[in-house]
């Protein structure tokens, strides 16, 4: 059986930049290494894929694996297809060296009915070039596409019991949308086809289509030229100045010049950049914290968000809070005192975890977060899942202050920021002796990854190692609050 050139996903590749579909084809190795996050992405794109089998069930698959064999995929959708099957999943179809797998296809008579899984709430214009692509694939074939539907998550579904699927994903009808860009479909295959047969790789330089409508995965393949200080670590700066600043051949830091108009946050960037020193607002540093009121609890709080929803009351991809980290200064000179929670897995969580974190935090003294939206947000949606804590839970974020403040304005500005002002980022300039470096967990994605997979995890060993790190990775985001603040105060104090 002959092979194929293109695929829906190198199409897609194409249409963002030629080099990429290049790169894809013939340098695969060179590709960026995947973080645990992305990989989370897709396997949880699977997962929604079988759910919404579910809509159109009794089916059959026709291509098994990852990766599966297109040719006994291609093979087993022909013979589903002439053998009288009405549903198949996965379902193989090549034309003009282009191969295309449509998630569910319904077969009816005259035609077919074609339907995409997405586990996105909306649909993209990439969704539609996808789609489009199948389309051109399966209709070249000479088979009947009698509609063409999206499936994808309908995120105002609240779950209440049982899932319901008909209300869990929404099919749209797109058949309208992608009939009338076939003729660049066509266009753009013979293209990419030309250019895949060339076989020379597109001279196209970085640029904001890198990043649009995914950042590319040959993001750091393409960029091995830019330096460690270079103008794209410039915070806040939009995408389009960067590259302007990149296009006119100002690539590293140091090579900004002094009239460059640039706003006042990356003004002091670049000026301390240059100084090698830190900025440090004594005056609006010491007022920021005389206004902070003993005893001072530093909170921190993590979260997991679910595609399909698990637990009643909540909607597909809320983040549900599963952990906390509380430390407990009574004052200035007192040892921090440290208080935990994490949720049993498989049960809703939210509920154990409000009203531990509500005894913990108990009386008076302000609460300390990093970046107050978030632990605000949560504890609102908390409150109006959960009435019956709302009172006390308005009280808990009248308490609440942002230990960010300093950073987010500048206050504080260091070097080894390189323009963030994420605890990650904060706590290496003026605490390096704490690090994450050590823990397997160390960021607030790994530990919704770690905790979600703690829902289907049997073995004993596993989930208590996973607890371990993740007890271990929310404690290291308060601890370094803690060491944070005590460190302002030597400061300028
Ligand atoms: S990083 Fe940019 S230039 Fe390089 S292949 Fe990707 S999109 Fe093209």
């Amino acid at each position: 059986m002959a092979s194929h050139l293109l695929s829906k996903s190198s199409f897609i590749k194409g249409l963002q930049c030629e080099k990429h579909l290049y790169l894809y084809k013939y340098h695969y190795d060179e590709m960026d290494k995947l973080s645990e996050m992305q990989k989370a992405i897709f396997k949880r794109g699977s997962n929604v894929g079988v759910l919404a089998q579910r809509l159109c069930p009794g089916g059959m698959v026709a291509a098994q694996g990852d990766p599966p064999n297109y040719d006994a995929a291609l093979k087993r959708t022909k013979e589903l297809i002439n053998g009288d099957a009405q549903v198949i999943y996965e379902a193989a179809f090549m034309f003009n060296e282009v191969l295309s797998i449509a998630d569910i296809v319904v077969i009816e008579k005259g035609g077919m009915k074609v339907y995409e899984v997405k586990s996105s709430t909306s649909i993209s214009e990439t969704y539609l070039n996808d789609a489009a692509l199948q389309y051109y694939v399966i209709s070249g074939l000479g088979i009947r596409v009698k509609d063409f539907s999206i499936v994808y998550i309908n995120n105002q579904y609240v779950r209440k019991g049982d899932l319901n699927l008909q209300e869990l994903f929404i099919t749209e009808s797109v058949l309208d949308l992608i009939l009338p860009l076939q003729k660049s479909v066509k266009q753009n295959v013979d293209r990419f086809k030309k250019l895949l047969v060339r076989k020379k790789m597109p001279d196209i330089d970085i640029g904001e289509h890198c990043h649009n409508p995914y950042t590319c995965g040959f993001y750091d393949y393409c960029r091995k030229h830019i330096p460690e200080d270079s103008i794209f670590d410039f915070s806040g700066m939009h995408l389009s100045k960067k590259y302007e600043l990149y296009n006119d051949g100002i690539i590293n830091l140091k090579d900004v010049p002094e009239d460059y108009p640039l706003n006042k946050n990356n003004e002091i960037q670049l000026h301390v950049f240059r100084s090698g020193k830190p900025l440090i607002d004594n005056k609006a540093i010491k007022s920021f914290l005389s206004d902070l009121n003993y005893p001072l609890y530093f909170m921190d709080f993590e979260t997991f968000q679910p595609a399909v929803p698990l637990f009643d009351n909540s909607k597909p991809y809320q983040q549900i809070p599963f952990q906390y980290s509380v430390f407990i200064k009574k004052d200035k000179n007192s040892d921090a005192q440290h208080f935990e929670f994490l949720a049993e897995s498989g049960i809703d969580p939210r509920k154990k975890f409000i009203e531990s974190l509500l005894r913990v935090t108990k009386g008076k003294g302000d609460v300390l977060v990093y970046n107050k939206t978030f632990e605000i947000t949560r504890l609102n949606e908390i409150a109006r899942n959960f009435p019956e804590y709302a009172d006390e839970i308005e009280r808990l974020i009248s308490r609440i202050k942002d230990l960010m403040i300093p950073f987010q304005k500048k206050y504080y500005y260091a070097p080894e920021m390189k323009g963030s002002f994420s605890i990650k980022a904060v706590l290496p300039a003026l605490v390096p002796e704490l690090s994450y470096d050590e823990l397997e967990i160390n960021e607030g994605g790994l530990a919704s990854i770690a905790y979600e997979s703690l829902q289907t995890q049997t073995d004993l060993m596993i989930i208590a190692e996973i607890k371990k790190q993740l007890l271990e990775y929310c404690k290291m985001d308060t601890l370094g609050m803690v060491r944070i603040l005590e460190r302002l105060e030597e400061l300028v104090f």
